[in-house]
């Protein structure tokens, strides 16, 4: 008898393990759960190009696979469908529409929704968080009339659309709580080189600037409240991070602290259900083993391809490198490995030139680095750790150094 795998979640995760599974010849039946309306898309440009297009390539553009292919592949994708409980004993899911199917293996790919900040005024119309296409084209339509954007928040995603925001002529603030920008992720040398090019295009960047309310007029956001001051608004985006969508995990008694906790196969504390992507929190060795909850592109895929091996019968773990992407404006950051518990940081290259890397090491091992416009260095980056090879500092340095040669 064929084996039926449902996937909840068509994001970046679900679509690549479908697609996964096929390329495997695997001939279980396959079916692919999604909530939203749209067919699949890819996320990454909501936050850049797309909000800027107004032409209807620009939707075409961003599916993840066309709508044939779905068919071709003998995919069931289901949109619109929305997972509201799980029985693991069962081996059985209700859909939101009362109806019921049963599973022989379960992926939970739900992914992350944005965090919302519970502040007076939250309520009030203008003020948007982005994650999904019906959101991006919502921003989209708003950002047209926009005089003055307000972004809570300086991490990847708000940073983007300042950019995008600026480069249509809007007055832009960032409003940032920490003393830099993308302080969790990057060294200090590229917060600061990021900030400085942002504030040349005009961006205004408020640091050390906590939020305290949103300030409003006849329902409409008209201004930002923070310790600092008041910044007016006709439109605001909170870029304030994401939650994992682990609710219907949870309430089906399937271990969750964080996310949806899984082992280095992503096998979740239920039987026969596997879990991937933005919602998974697993142990990471480039982390030094510490459990974490990762939210990029790679590491959705690479846990897709995991599951599709253990799914099909290979033995398979998960621990690929983690990196990531962050386009915003002519900058291209490029970051791999993770600098959790960095002793010490190696500048390469010219920040001024606009083109450098910074090599963080944990005492003398280099467990990340993070590139601006340079993607070879970025490259060699990813083999470097993933051969766990380390540069010594003073070759790390030296840009005339060939870290290939390392390679062997
Ligand atoms: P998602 O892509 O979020 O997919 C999960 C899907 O599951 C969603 O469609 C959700 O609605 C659905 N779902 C949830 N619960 C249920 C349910 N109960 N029933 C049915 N369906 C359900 N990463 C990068 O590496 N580089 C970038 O430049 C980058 N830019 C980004 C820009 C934006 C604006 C955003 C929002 C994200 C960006 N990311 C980027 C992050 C990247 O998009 C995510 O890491 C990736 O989408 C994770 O894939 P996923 O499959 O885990 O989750």
């Amino acid at each position: 008898m064929t084996k039926h795998v449902v996937i909840v979640g068509a994001g970046h995760g679900g679509v690549s393990l479908a697609a996964a599974l096929r390329a495997q010849d695997c001939d279980a039946s396959i079916t692919l759960l999604s909530d939203e309306a749209d067919l699949p898309y890819h996320r990454p440009p909501l936050s850049k190009a797309f909000i800027a297009s107004d032409t209807p390539e620009a939707e075409k553009k961003l599916l993840l696979e066309s709508e044939d292919f779905y068919s071709e592949k003998r995919i069931d994708l289901r949109l619109g469908c929305r997972v509201s409980a799980l029985d693991t004993n069962a081996r059985r899911l209700t859909l939101a529409d009362g109806n019921s199917l049963t599973y022989d293996e379960l992926v939970l790919a739900t992914g992350a929704r944005a965090r919302r900040l519970p502040l007076p005024g939250n309520e009030l119309d203008g003020i948007l968080a982005l994650r999904t296409l019906a959101e991006a084209r919502d921003l989209r339509r708003r950002l047209a009339d926009c005089q003055a954007l307000v972004v809570v928040g300086g991490g990847f995603i708000g940073l983007e659309i300042a950019v995008t925001a600026r480069a249509l002529g809007k007055q832009v603030t960032v409003l940032e709580t920490a003393a830099r920008i993308m302080e969790r992720s990057v060294a200090p040398e590229v917060s600061a080189h990021i900030t400085r090019k942002h504030r040349e295009k005009g961006i205004v960047i408020e640091l050390n600037s906590t939020v305290q309310a949103f300030l409003g007029d006849h329902g409409q956001v008209t201004a930002v409240r923070t310790d600092s001051g008041d910044f007016p608004a006709d439109l605001v985006i909170v870029g304030a991070g994401a939650l994992p969508n682990s609710e219907l995990a949870e309430a089906a008694g399937i271990a969750c602290a964080n996310g949806i906790l899984v082992d280095a196969q992503l096998r979740t504390s239920a039987t026969h259900v596997y879990a991937i992507g933005d919602c998974v929190a697993c142990e990471n060795r480039y982390a030094g083993n510490a459990r974490l909850r990762l939210e990029s592109i790679q590491n959705a895929n690479d846990q897709a391809r995991t599951v599709a091996l253990q799914i099909t019968g290979n033995q398979a773990h998960f621990d690929a490198v983690p990196w990531f992407w962050s386009d915003q404006g002519e900058i291209k950051l490029q970051m791999v490995g993770l600098s959790i518990g960095r002793t010490a940081c190696v500048t390469r290259g010219n920040p001024e030139l606009g083109r450098f890397s910074v090599l963080h090491y944990r005492d003398d091992t280099l467990i990340a680095v993070d590139s601006i416009n340079q993607p070879l260095e970025h490259i060699l980056s990813r083999k470097l750790l993933a051969a766990g090879i380390s540069p010594d500092r003073q070759q790390a340095a030296d840009p005339a150094f060939d870290l290939k040669s390392l390679l062997g």
